[in-house]
């Protein structure tokens, strides 16, 4: 890049980190979307209201083509949930059902998998047919060991014949945890999520003799619609497009502060602070704000299917899932697939003297992979955990995910991040990023300690059953 070209970029620069700092906007957006919206729950009242709010804001920002692209989904609604130890002791223990489990009622033999890898189940094999078998939610994982998500643990449990999954959160403080089984369509196994303090008590009676447990799910599934919000700055149309995009959407039972009412606000806040230096931009930033992501990425695949052969356009996808940590500024960007990458964004990283680690691995669970599997360079910005003392999602996923958790500045600091990283994007003229072809991504996938369920399904992880391993 010459000279004049670094000057515009650090005018650039320093335009956009002083509206980002002397600005209160994306906290206000958060306690907005957290506390009067609500849960932004999908398909729900509080998902459209949520999908009008930003659409206001895109609109009031200056971006252009603001939209609301509208898609179908089978909603899911919880009803009446109980769960009962029958022996050896009679006891209720707390519960809540998981969504897109099927209404049940059974009664059967418990099993601990413990932390539900591959290796526990082989471990029991022959022994979880027909029985209701208890994980650990999360795996805290021995360096360089995989750490399955709830959707694969779930599917070891099919496959080896279980009649239900309860799912433990491994973090103390009587908090349920949640996290949906199906992407939108009913499970094949009625699911719970427990408290820790709830999972222990069943562990510890499991280790003096059979356990008993009796289940009543309430559970009802119906016809709605969810949508993505989208908007654009920069020149109309210059043969590339860099997307960014974040889920709105939370869980029922939470307020999503932290996972994503926070990404949605650091997206919506640095395309803001961009849209006054459009003119630098040589190429536009597309925003796409998700709906659908908390029940396996369905806005997200369907932006993908709409966007067909626009996709090979796309320089990169920047997606942005829960940004914010315990301690300001300590973003991370982790690439899907581009390991060759890496060095670039690290070469980013020192010349804007900012410390952002960068890494490269296979992420199925956030709203780049639909484009990941698309071929399309991406990476998903989020944030490290070290220093809460809690493990895996934290307080995400439980209805301690809530505005509280959230300082001001450290929304400050994801959305300079991510506004810096755009920019020079946008502005790059030795972009080094390459499309990989569905095969090629295809094959990385079934390389990776996915691989298995995409060979044994037919599908990744979270995909609606009708795109099986297509967009
Ligand atoms: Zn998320």
């Amino acid at each position: 890049m010459g000279d004049e070209q670094n000057a515009v970029l650090t005018r650039a620069e320093k335009a956009v980190l002083g509206e980002i700092w002397t600005s209160k906007r994306a906290y206000e957006n958060l306690v907005y979307l957290c506390d009067q919206i609500g849960n932004r729950w999908a398909g729900s009242e509080s998902e459209h209201r949520a999908a009008q709010f930003l659409q206001t804001k895109a609109l009031e920002y200056g971006l252009q083509g603001v939209t609301i692209q509208t898609f179908p989904l089978t909603g899911w609604r919880r009803g009446l949930t109980r769960l009962e130890v029958v022996s050896p002791v009679a006891r209720e223990v707390a519960a809540i059902a998981l969504p897109y489990t099927p209404a049940a009622r059974l009664e059967g033999e418990a099993i601990w998998v413990g932390q539900g890898e591959a290796e526990d189940f082989e471990r029991l094999s022959g022994q979880i047919a027909g029985k209701i078998v208890l994980s650990a939610a999360e795996t805290t994982p021995g360096p360089g060991q995989h750490s399955s998500h709830r959707r694969e643990k779930f599917a070891r449990a099919i496959a080896a014949g279980a009649v239900a999954f309860l799912f433990v959160n491994q973090n103390p403080g009587g908090l349920a945890i949640t996290g949906a089984l199906a992407a939108g369509f009913p499970a094949e196994i009625p699911g719970l999520g427990l408290p820790k303090e709830a999972g222990d008590f069943i562990v510890r009676l499991l280790s003096a003799g059979p356990v008993r447990l009796r289940l009543q799910i309430g559970s009802e599934f119906f016809p709605t619609t969810s949508a993505n919000v989208l908007g654009q700055i920069g020149p109309a149309w210059a043969g590339q497009y860099i997307l960014t995009g974040a889920h709105y959407d939370a869980h029922d039972i939470a307020f999503g502060a932290l996972d994503n009412a926070a990404g949605a606000v650091v997206v919506l806040e640095a395309v803001r602070a961009l849209a006054t230096v459009a003119d630098t931009l040589s190429i536009p930033i597309r925003m796409a704000l998700f709906g659908c992501e908390e029940i396996g990425l369905l806005g997200a695949w369907y932006h993908a299917s709409q966007a067909g052969d626009e996709l090979e356009r796309c320089r990169f996808v920047l997606n942005v899932d829960s940004p914010v940590g315990p301690v300001p500024g300590n973003e991370t960007l982790r690439l899907c697939g581009f390991p060759e990458l890496v060095p670039y964004f690290e070469g980013i990283s020192r010349e804007m003297g900012y410390d952002l680690p960068v890494q490269d691995r296979l992420n199925a669970y956030s709203d780049h992979f639909p484009f990941a599997v698309a071929g399309v360079p991406n990476g998903m910005l989020g944030s490290s955990s070290a220093g809460t003392g809690l493990v895996g999602r934290g307080w995400g996923h439980t209805p301690a995910d809530t505005v509280d958790k959230v300082a001001p500045k450290s929304l400050q600091t994801a959305a300079a991040t991510v506004a810096r990283l755009l920019l020079r994007l946008a502005r790059a003229d030795d972009w080094p990023g390459k499309h990989r072809s569905r095969a090629e991504m295809a094959a990385t996938v079934a390389e990776s300690p996915i691989g298995w369920y995409v060979e044994k399904f037919g599908r990744y992880p979270f995909q609606p059953a009708e795109r099986a391993l297509t967009l």
